[in-house]
């Protein structure tokens, strides 16, 4: 795994903080683009690496390509998969790549594309609620106090759900069942 040294602060600098929008087929880069959009997350088929915010930057070196990826939390156990998936890809296509690993800016549950939540829904997986914004800890447990935010059920769509277990099949999602429609299904905890 390579990690971006802090001396590369100019590499750094040029990483959006959010998702990244597919580039326009006019781009340099398109074509590569393309390729990684058939990489998908480990854990969820549904959504390529850059629809879940995890795709970061794709970079041409003179020794080959390099392709920056953020976990969606540091020891993520679907890294190293992530990885070699991105390194597959690339090979396929006869490209030579170099995956590296950025940290910083950390992921956020904010970077999957509305689309992709979409997407997720429809997996039956219900999407993150967006993390409130400019709010000290203590005024978050306030606005829980009053309006908790309701995880909607992506079944029947019933906002009459209750969490069953704050870790399901992976760190990042909840166990939640409906009690509209009795149906278990995870949640994709904001992160
Ligand atoms: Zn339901």
């Amino acid at each position: 795994m390579v990690k971006v040294a802090a001396a590369d602060a100019s590499f750094l600098e040029a990483l959006p903080d959010g998702s990244v929008e597919m580039p326009v087929p006019t781009h340099p880069h398109f074509e590569v683009w393309q390729y990684l959009e058939s990489v998908c997350d480990p854990e969820i088929p549904v959504l390529s690496l850059r629809e879940i915010g995890v795709l970061r930057a794709v970079r041409q070196q003179p020794q080959g390509w390099q392709i920056v990826i953020t976990p969606t939390y540091n020891g993520c156990p679907a890294l190293e998969q992530m990885q070699d998936d991105v390194r597959h890809c690339m090979t396929q296509k006869g490209l030579q790549a170099e995956v590296i690993t950025c940290l910083s800016p950390a992921w956020s549950s904010d970077w999957i594309t509305s689309q992709a939540k979409a997407k997720l829904l429809a997996y039956g997986i219900a999407p993150p609620h967006t993390k409130p914004a400019n709010l000290t800890p203590k005024r978050i447990r306030l606005v829980q106090k009053i309006a908790p935010m309701q995880v909607v059920c992506p079944q029947c769509g019933s906002d009459n759900t209750t969490e069953t277990s704050h870790f399901g099949s992976t760190a990042c999602k909840a166990m939640y069942k409906c009690l509209a429609c009795m149906e278990p299904f995870d949640y994709f905890k904001p992160y």
